[in-house]
This record gives C-alpha cells, structure tokens and sequence, in this order.
C-alpha cells in the first residue's frame, strides 16, 4: 500500500516535470522581441547601394521576412523605439529594461530579443547586463546591411539570435549579442569595423559561445558582475546624471576637461593615450575636477588591453579611478549607473574591477 502510493507520487511528479520542458510537450518557449531601429530594420532605393535610412522597417515586417523563426518559438513583437542607434539614448534603454523586467515577472516571455543598431549596441547591450535582474536570456541583435541589400545579414541573424533566446542554456549568462554566427557577453564585446560584417569583436575575454542556422554551443560563463549579482538597479529611474567622455591626443588641450565641470558633469571619463594616460595638463584638469567631487576615470582610445591603476599616473594623489577592462563608452554607462548613488573614490574603484 505505502509502495503504490509512493509509486502513484513518484509517477505524477515524472509527468509535471516532463510537461514543464518544452521538448517533451511540445510546447514552444515565447520569445518577445522588442525592436528599436537601426540598420537591421534599414531600407535602401536598391540593394548595392550604400546609403540608407536606419529604423524604416517595422518589427512585424521583420519577423514576417524570417518565417522560419516561427519553428523555434511563439514569437511576439514590440516596438520600443525606431531610431539609427547613433539616436539611442538612456530614455529608450530604460524603457527597455523595465518591459524586460516586466516582462518576465509576468511571465509572458521564456527569452527576449532586441533588435538594435550596430553603432551603440553595447552601451545598450553593457547598461541591461548591469540593471536587468531578471535571469530570461536577453539577446541583443543587429545587422550590418540593411533589409534591401545584396547579402542582407539581418535574417540568419535574427533567426540565431530567437535561437539563443530561445535556449534554456542561455539563461544566467546576462545580456548577450548574437551577430554572424558568434556569442558575445555585454561585459566583453566591442565594435572594430564601420562596415564589415564582422565587426563585433570581444578581445580581452573572448566568446560566449558560437551559434550555426540555429544550433548553439556555449563555451563559457561571464566572469565579472551582472543580473542577479549586480548591486545596480534602474527601478523608479527616470533619468542618468550626466558623464562626458573626452577624446585624449598628443597636445591635446584641458580645455573641454574644465567646460564638462562647469557644464555641470558629474562624471567625466577621459579616452586616454596608451594605458589611460594624459597630458601634464590635462591631468591637473582631472585632479581639480576630483576635488570639486566630480569622478574622472581614465580608460583608453586603445582598442585592447587593461587601464592599470598607479601605473603611470599617481591616481592616489591626483584621486581618479582606472577603468581596468572597460572601453570609454562602457565606462560612460558604468559611470552613470554608479552615480546613481553617493559613493566614495574607493567604491568607485573597487566597481570599476567587479564590472
Ligand atoms: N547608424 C546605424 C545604427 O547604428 C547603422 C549601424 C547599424 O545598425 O549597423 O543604427
């Protein structure tokens, strides 16, 4: 009696969990996608020319362009925004990150896919790794040619991005960015070309993973803070303070370091020579900038490598903060999420080494 009755347990239990896995009911996941513009939604007159307009077609003509995305998952659009990324702003994104939590606190959506501009894709892409708590797989795609052009690269790569999303192994791996067939982590990847269509590339930390018509292999999880394990959120968030990055050059002038300051930035972050350095005076910009309490960090216009603390700038004294991994536009976004907080010189360092 006690055997049959566990056995009758037993058995209900095997069929819940059975039922709960797409695979064994045939249930497809729902993938939302949430469309803001750019090349991937592009038209031109004709499909070799080289101009177009970013943002001209809408999300319900793209999905409709890819039927063969149906196969993989229940496909619902929403459109965001319609704008050339370059247009892209903290508005949009923090539109984006509160449907994305929503989203999946409502449990309408099993994995979600944003559809982007190439040109700011990772400050979008860098700004929901840190802010979105929950743990649904969030994709972020784009194209190099637009809808209208010889070899549009828009379709396979919205139908490999619904793919990710749709993969129960890309849940907890934070934002990701599916384009020409690789995987990138928010944390790690960063535009290299103007045209290519390779031109994400994730240098330092390499690949998440790769991605062939669909099929999907993961190599590895993101090492530094995100989701979950982010201290950031955006919830009540209406707006970022301001941060200016300013461009470092031979000769160059400290000049636009003190108008940020009176224009009223709260941070600035300085794209500095080789490892974040600068000018004699435009440090002592940077330093009279720290005292006024406004955070200087110094990242680099190199494409690869780290910005060391002390290294050759005495950050100690001058009190500014290195940007370790992060690229000046990263750091922009990081900077503005962590002033969201009164924070010291040392909390602001010790960020800029967990993100
Ligand atoms: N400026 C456009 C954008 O970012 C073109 C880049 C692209 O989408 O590939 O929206």
């Amino acid at each position: 009696m006690k055997n049959s009755h566990c056995y009758t347990r037993c058995l209900l239990t095997l069929l819940i969990v059975l039922v709960s896995f797409p695979a064994f009911s045939q249930q497809k996941p729902n993938i939302t996608i949430l469309a803001t513009g750019g090349t991937i939604a592009g038209a031109a007159g004709s499909g070799a020319q080289s101009g177009y307009t970013s943002g001209q077609v809408t999300i319900d003509a793209m999905i409709n362009a890819v039927p063969d995305v149906l196969n993989l998952a229940d496909i619902s659009g929403e459109q965001i925004s319609n704008v050339g990324s370059q247009d892209m702003s903290f508005d949009i994104m923090l539109k984006l990150a509160h449907r994305i939590e929503e989203l999946a606190s409502n449990q309408e959506a099993d994995g979600v896919v944003i559809t982007h501009g190439t040109d700011t894709m990772e400050e979008t892409a860098y700004f929901l790794n840190l802010v979105v708590k929950a743990d649904i797989p969030v994709v972020l795609v784009g194209s190099m040619r637009p809808s209208t052009a010889i070899s549009a690269d828009g379709p396979l790569n919205l139908y490999n991005a619904v793919a990710v999303a749709a993969d129960p192994n890309a849940r907890g791996l934070g934002v990701l960015l599916v384009m020409n067939d690789w995987i990138h982590s928010a944390q790690t990847l960063t535009k290299v070309s103007t045209t290519a269509v390779q031109t994400f590339m994730s240098p330092l930390r390499g690949l998440i993973g790769t991605t062939a018509y669909g099929v999907n292999d993961f190599y590895r999880t993101p090492d530094q803070r995100f989701g979950k394990s982010s201290e950031f959120s955006v919830s009540g968030v209406t707006e970022l303070p301001r941060v200016d990055i300013i461009y470092g050059s031979a000769d160059m002038s400290a000049d636009l370091i003190t108008a940020a300051v009176e224009l009223g930035a709260k941070g600035i972050v300085v794209a500095g020579v080789g490892n974040g350095n600068m000018n004699k005076a435009s440090l002592e910009a940077c330093a009279e900038a720290s005292k006024k309490g406004v955070v200087v960090v110094r990242s680099t216009r190199v494409a690869t490598g780290t910005v060391g603390r002390n290294v050759e700038t005495d950050d100690d004294a001058l009190g500014l903060i290195a940007s370790y991994n992060l690229n000046p536009q990263k750091s922009r976004v990081l900077l503005s999420v962590a002033l969201l907080e009164q924070r010291g010189l040392d909390e602001m360092q010790r960020i800029f080494v967990e993100y």
